[in-house]
């Protein structure tokens, strides 16, 4: 996997609700801050349908298993 660098986009993989209304998913998010050889400092500037937030030291979780973490796009199916 490439090392992130600022400017790209990822997936930023959304928390659900605990009692499952909201199901997690995938948000395009764009990289605000990467340092080198230290992927857990990673920021983003998650871009949902109903507005915008910004996250710093979110974690890689290449699955999309757990949410408030980020990965690559998928290239053909969603989660
Ligand atoms: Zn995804």
């Amino acid at each position: 996997m490439p090392q992130p660098t600022i400017g790209r986009i990822v997936h930023y993989r959304s928390h659900g609700t605990p009692g499952g209304e909201y199901q997690p998913q995938c948000r395009a998010a764009i990289v605000t801050e990467a340092v080198r050889g230290d992927s857990e400092l990673i920021g983003l500037a998650v871009l949902n349908p109903e507005g915008m937030f910004f996250n710093r030291y979110i974690p890689h979780d290449q699955h999309g298993e757990y949410g408030g973490t980020w990965h690559w796009p998928e290239r053909a199916k969603e989660h």
